[in-house]
């Protein structure tokens, strides 16, 4: 692979590891341990393992290897280390990084189990938190302090689409010494920059776009070289949060279509979303694609394009959102993203239920907001089944 290579080639060529028989597409090596030569060749790799010498499926494995070289060519980082689901990375990397009295400042805009992460399990081992609006920079330099030694936040949050900044965000930051940690699921890698905007960890679910067809869980932390080989790994491969190589692979495979996959998806999902916003029945259209997203500028120069999800936040509350999740025909109720398939969930009931109310209010999770992932199918079809399920949602309301 040549390093100036666009991210579409790296995307399909990228830390390819062919075996002695050439094969064309990668090999799944689906093997635990591996053999060595003799006493002293096995004393020597734990001493210290070479590019292509692994010990053990849990430190690593050649198809996951070639998983993380080729999300890191993707992402412009100097190494990456794969892991078992994406909460095994948002964990890997907050634990490698923080010990007990360290300082934390994180968006207070968090899935639920990234929250459960920070406030439960690091709470538990002496790291203080403290919660911030991620898009108001004041709070972040007001909560910024010397012992901080993390940020951590989603850098498109869910299910509202916040847009944080990573380039100041991560200037305040370093002015304090604290490393910079981005849960960076909905930018996708095809439409980040997050590393040379100033992140110095950037965290995916690869069960989302990467995979990109439902079929496995699998998470990835990506930065310098230092930090993934000398903090993160020993931390990772001694605690177990390996990726196994059968999903390394299918990610492997999810990444050669990434890119057309997410750009249709995107530009899918602006269409539904102009073509909606104006719509009698909604009360918001949530794109950050759209001109009256609040960050649409800081959006179109982070990111250039909007993403794959939007939401809806439908008139006449529950009934009416679950009116128009039950009328949908394409879309399937799921909770996951990213996904080829069309997929609208519910997050006051589902993936934000367990939310206080007040929370759920000061995030905008309103009860008749619906979260809207496009997935490929035709544009055409997907405009049609919206608009249809939009009138049945209506007449509930009536
Ligand atoms: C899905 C998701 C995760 C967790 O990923 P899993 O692969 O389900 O463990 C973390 N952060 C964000 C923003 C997500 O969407």
């Amino acid at each position: 692979m040549d390093d100036d290579w666009n991210a579409r080639t790296k995307a399909v060529h990228g830390g390819i590891r062919r075996s002695q028989y050439g094969e064309l597409s990668e090999a799944i090596f689906l093997t635990q341990g591996f053999v060595y030569d003799s006493a002293e060749a096995a004393e020597a790799r734990f001493v210290s393992a070479g590019e292509d010498e692994f010990i053990y499926a849990r430190y690593g494995n050649p198809t996951v290897r070639m998983f993380e070289e080729r999300i890191a060519a993707i992402e412009g980082a100097e190494d990456a280390f794969a892991t078992a689901s994406g909460m095994a990375a948002v964990n890997g990397a907050l634990s490698a990084l923080l010990k007990a009295g360290d300082h934390v400042v994180a968006a207070r805009a968090l899935f639920g189990s990234c929250l459960y992460v920070l406030e439960d399990v690091l709470g538990r081992y002496g790291v203080e938190i403290t919660f911030v609006d991620g898009t108001d920079l004041e709070q972040w330099r007001a909560a910024l302090r010397p012992d901080t030694r993390a940020v951590f936040f989603e850098s498109v949050s869910n299910p509202t689409l916040e847009v944080i900044d990573i380039a100041a965000v991560s200037a305040l930051a370093h002015a304090v010494g604290a490393t910079v940690v981005v849960d960076n699921v909905f930018a996708t890698p095809v439409f980040s920059d997050a590393i040379a905007q100033g992140a110095d960890v950037v965290v995916y679910s690869a069960t989302k776009h990467i995979d990109g067809q439902g079929r496995t869980l699998g998470g990835v932390i990506l930065g310098r070289r230092e930090f993934i080989r000398k903090t993160l790994e020993p931390y990772m491969k001694h605690t177990g949060g390996a990726m196994s190589p059968f999903t390394a692979w299918v990610m492997l495979k999810g990444l050669e279509t990434m890119d057309l996959r997410v750009r249709a998806q995107a530009a899918s999902a602006l269409a539904i979303a102009e073509t909606f916003q104006a719509e009698a029945g909604l009360e918001r259209v949530i794109y950050p694609g759209l001109a009256n997203h609040a960050q649409h500028d800081l959006c179109t120069a982070q990111m250039g394009q909007g993403g794959t999800v939007l939401a809806l936040d439908l008139a006449g509350g529950k009934p009416a959102a679950f009116a128009f999740l039950n009328a949908l025909r394409i879309a399937a109720i799921s909770n996951n993203l990213g996904d080829a398939k069309t997929i609208v969930t519910h997050p006051a009931t589902t993936t934000h239920q367990r939310l206080p109310d007040a929370d759920k209010q000061r995030l905008g999770i309103t009860p008749g907001l619906v979260r809207l992932s496009v997935g490929i199918e035709d544009r055409a079809d997907l405009i049609g089944d919206i608009r249809q399920a939009l009138d049945v949602a209506r007449g509930n309301i009536a």
